[in-house]
């Protein structure tokens, strides 16, 4: 079996796409003029998701460890942020055009021509299709501040959230009590006017970024990178992605940046190949040095009778892109009592609604009474759901296709017993367990590690 082939009848990206915008996780944007190329909103599902892909990170980075501190710098820095970093210069891709077709594609990526060939990876060096040479185009969003449009006024929409950890490495080691090695972590916006975006949430032009630099001292760096690989491997596989669509790639040294002595990308089994879902680098003390000379400002480690220049290792994630690859590992098609059933089989720590509340029917005001006063009980501590329309069967299918881990059904039982059913989303087992149980059970099992039974 060829390794795309364990797909077969499960995700696609245009069925997941498919069920985000049907079932309210993700519509395309600006829909109703038309939509606007690789853009997307994300409607309540898809915040709750995303959102807890983020907690996830922030919980696993700094909230379980003593070393990371968090930051949220602005999105338009001072100019000369990205002249130091090397961005104005160098953060480009090759463009070529097809002339046959009028396609525009990376050089450095494969792909396929509307007029239905392959340009080869290097414009020029096919008789395939008519490109044009290689031309270097720069992925920064340019805007202005202030009233006045000239060159002083230029800025930049950040491409990356890494910069402005570096331009506060000051900030933070004068006011926090941090010392290497230490991280700083930040979770915001950047924007990259890319020349090929596509794949729903995989490449946009506006997206969402978990960065962290950690500062070690130099001769701690490769151990560290070493460290963070696995660590970031193992966050993934705790979170329930399945090991074998997941696989480190290290660069070849033609691939690296020249500050770089190593990066390796995680990558994940899309539908579409295996692709990068994260890269960890070891920047060395390249980026400090560049904001130092440029700054004329001293950014070191200045301690007990010790001071360096800090080395970095930077694990940097897309949340939008880790949100894809959870939502297209979760998705699973299934024939249920003879009847197709679609289920998102998320770890219920991501799953956007933890738990549906159910009355047996809607309308037996004793039974709702009941159900709702449930609800309200849970949803102060967890995402929760309360639900009286339709069958049954319906509205589990729909919280099935909304990753709900769990449903708790109240019938009439329920008066007389005090039990209720709690059903599970990936076994369909049905238990009966007390009312009262319920809050403590879920919010243990949400606490547990979590295999997928699948
Ligand atoms: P690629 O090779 O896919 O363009 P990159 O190597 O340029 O990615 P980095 O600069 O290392 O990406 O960014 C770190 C992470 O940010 C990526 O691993 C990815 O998860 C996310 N990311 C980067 N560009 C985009 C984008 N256009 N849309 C969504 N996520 C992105």
């Amino acid at each position: 079996m060829s390794e795309l082939e364990s797909y077969q009848g499960e995700a696609t990206i245009e069925k997941v796409a498919s069920l985000c915008r049907r079932r309210g996780f993700v519509f395309p944007s600006s829909d109703i003029y038309g939509g606007l190329g690789s853009s997307y909103d994300y409607g309540h599902y898809g915040v709750l998701l995303k959102q807890n892909v983020k907690a996830a990170w922030q919980r696993a980075l700094v909230q379980e460890r003593e070393d990371i501190v968090m930051l949220d710098s602005a999105i338009i820095l001072h100019p000369q942020v990205w002249v130091a970093s090397g961005h104005v210069a160098g953060f480009s891709d090759p463009l070529v055009d097809c002339r046959t077709c009028k396609l525009r594609f990376r050089a450095d990526h494969l792909a396929t021509c509307a007029c239905g060939r392959k340009p080869s990876k290097l414009a020029g060096q096919t008789d395939d299709c008519d490109l044009t040479e290689a031309r270097e185009f720069n992925l920064m969003f340019e805007t202005q501040v202030g009233a006045v449009r000239d060159e002083a006024s230029r800025v930049f929409l950040r491409p990356e959230t890494a910069q402005g950890i570096f331009i506060n490495f000051k900030n933070v080691t004068s006011s926090l009590r941090v010392k290497p090695p230490f991280g700083i972590a930040q979770i915001g916006k950047s924007f990259r006017n890319e020349i090929t975006p596509g794949n729903f949430l995989f490449r946009m032009r506006e997206f969402e970024q978990m960065e962290m630099e950690f500062f070690v001292p130099p001769a701690e760096a490769d151990e560290w990178y070493r460290y963070w690989i696995e660590e970031r491997r193992n966050w993934y596989l705790n979170l329930g992605m399945r090991g074998n669509h997941l696989r480190v790639r290290a660069h070849e040294a033609t691939e690296l940046s020249h500050y770089s002595s190593g990066t390796s990308d995680l990558e994940y089994l899309f539908p579409i190949g295996w692709s990068e879902l994260e890269g960890i680098a070891n920047r060395g003390n390249f980026d400090l040095t560049q904001h130092a000379e440029h700054s004329k400002t001293k950014l070191e480690w200045v301690g007990h009778e010790e001071r360096f220049v800090p080395h970095v290792i930077e694990p940097a994630a897309g949340a939008d892109r880790a949100a894809l690859a959870f939502l297209v590992d979760a998705y699973h098609e299934e024939e249920v009592a003879e009847r197709p059933r679609t289920v998102l089989q998320f770890h219920p720590r991501l799953a956007p609604v933890k738990v549906a509340v159910l009355p047996l029917v809607g309308n037996d005001s004793a039974l709702v009474e009941k159900a709702r006063a449930l609800y309200e009980k849970l949803r102060t501590t967890m995402s929760a759901e309360y639900d009286e329309s339709a069958a049954i069967g319906k509205r589990y299918r729909r919280q099935d296709e909304i990753g709900t881990p769990w449903c708790v059904t109240i019938d009439h039982d329920t008066l007389t017993d005090g039990q209720v059913t709690l059903r599970d989303r990936d076994t369909l087992e049905q238990v009966r367990v007390p009312i009262e149980s319920v809050r403590g059970l879920l919010l243990d099992r949400l606490d547990e590690p979590w295999t997928p039974s699948r």
